[in-house]
């Protein structure tokens, strides 16, 4: 029998993080991150100067990436040809090319058996975009989480001054309407909610109850 998963999708800041990890936590299950993936492959590609606007010589860095993630006292860190680049994927720099480099569809398809390939037992949480409607069609679970744009730049931004980061919330908002429009309008699996997702909207929503509906879903589904 082939392991379950519950597939989390949604904009970036909508809370995807936290419930992915809470979830994990919670079922001791495995966590699937895969827009870390596309980050690291955007790192890849900045690092080894290659077009990040062309198709064609993405692909054989997609196909050849050597990502790993190892899990060192609860954290994840991401491994990228040896080197930890678990911070240096979170740039801004870095959140811009990887969007941009997973509208290719050769990229994308690149990637489809690396991403199946963490479903194992006793069971996948898989954090993305298109986790419920492509890479895990057949998933039992699936969760669209959602919030507005000005909800997650707020976040964003706190997040970021927590950080000793100064930001310009207008700047912040206009880029994550920027990622999103590129996200929800791309050919290839686009941003949207699988047929059969449950939609939770967090924007006025505290984590906690996001992590709570979550849960008693997922039991009820499992
Ligand atoms: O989730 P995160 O913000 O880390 O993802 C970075 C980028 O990777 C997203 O803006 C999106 O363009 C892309 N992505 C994707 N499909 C996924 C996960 C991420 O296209 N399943």
């Amino acid at each position: 029998v082939v392991a379950p998963v519950i597939t989390i999708d949604g904009p970036s800041g909508a809370g995807k993080g936290t419930l992915c990890k809470a979830m994990a936590e919670a079922l001791q299950w495995h966590l699937l991150d895969s827009g870390a993936i596309y980050r690291v492959l955007a790192l890849a590609a900045l690092h080894h100067q290659v077009d990040i606007e062309s198709e064609e010589a993405l692909v054989p860095i997609a196909a050849h990436l050597d990502v790993r993630f190892v899990s060192t006292d609860g954290e994840l860190a991401v491994i990228l040809e040896g080197e930890n680049v678990t911070s240096e994927i979170r740039t801004q720099e870095v959140s811009n090319a990887a969007s941009k480099v997973a509208a290719f569809p050769r990229v994308r398809e690149a990637l489809l058996r690396r991403q199946r390939a963490f479903r194992d037992r006793p069971g996948l949480i898989a954090d993305g975009r298109d986790m419920g409607t492509v890479v895990f069609p057949d998933a039992p679970v699936k969760i669209f989480l959602d919030a507005s744009p000005e909800e997650r730049a707020r976040r964003r931004m706190l997040q970021l001054q927590q950080s000793g980061i100064d930001v310009n919330f207008e700047r912040l908002l206009s880029e994550i309407k920027e990622r999103d429009d590129r996200d929800r309008n791309r050919s290839v699996a686009p941003l949207v909610p699988a047929a059969d997702a449950l939609v939770l909207d967090s924007t006025s929503m505290p984590i906690e109850e996001v992590i709570e509906k979550t849960i008693a879903y997922a039991r009820s589904k499992l």
